[in-house]
């Protein structure tokens, strides 16, 4: 998991990316998920306002809490298993997205000489998946886009294919009156 760029926290974790970047001038990162993994499993059962069992586990599997609440919107009622397999990528997402918030690697998306990859891996089923990272502009487009075709395909089953009648002057190419 990579946390959101912060200059004095997680400074283990910046210094390796910094250091890849900068110094290595490593082309691609891939952030890699996992099946059946214990850090997607705390982050389900945290409850809010519970202590913390761990010193410091907790914190760092808060990282992908925002990807929890995405679990909990589009996932709820569903099994276990399927939960932890949703969220086991989306918070690769997660990471993809706070890897940008470190200049250096902004930067380097920016001017093409670094690529961000997302990654799983099912050990279970034996099965690698990998994805382009998209920013949130990219997947905003991709959900206004949705949204228009749902709203034409909506127009198109419960309007024009009903009433023909009403459009009947347009299909033959007569002026409407
Ligand atoms: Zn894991």
């Amino acid at each position: 998991m990579v946390p959101f760029y912060c200059e004095n926290k997680h400074t283990g974790i910046g210094s390796a990316i910094e250091y890849a970047i900068c110094v290595l001038e490593v082309k691609v990162i891939v952030v890699i998920g996992h099946s059946c993994c214990g850090g997607i499993k705390t982050i389900l059962s945290l409850k809010d306002g519970a202590d913390d069992s761990f010193k410091f586990v907790e914190d760092w599997v808060g990282i992908g809490l925002s990807a929890k609440r995405k679990v909990e919107d589009e996932y709820s009622g569903k099994p276990p298993e399927e939960q932890c397999a949703f969220l086991e990528k989306a918070v690769v997402d997660v990471s993809l997205d706070n890897l940008r918030t470190y200049p250096f690697v902004k930067d380097g998306v920016d001017n093409g000489t670094v690529k961000l990859v997302g990654g799983h891996y099912d050990f279970v089923s034996g099965k690698f998946d990998t994805w382009k990272a998209t920013t949130l502009a990219d997947r905003k487009m991709d959900s206004d886009e949705k949204r228009l075709r749902t709203g034409f395909d909506k127009f198109r089953t419960e309007v024009y294919d009903k009433k023909p009648d009403l459009f009947e002057r347009l299909k033959t190419k007569q002026k409407p009156r």
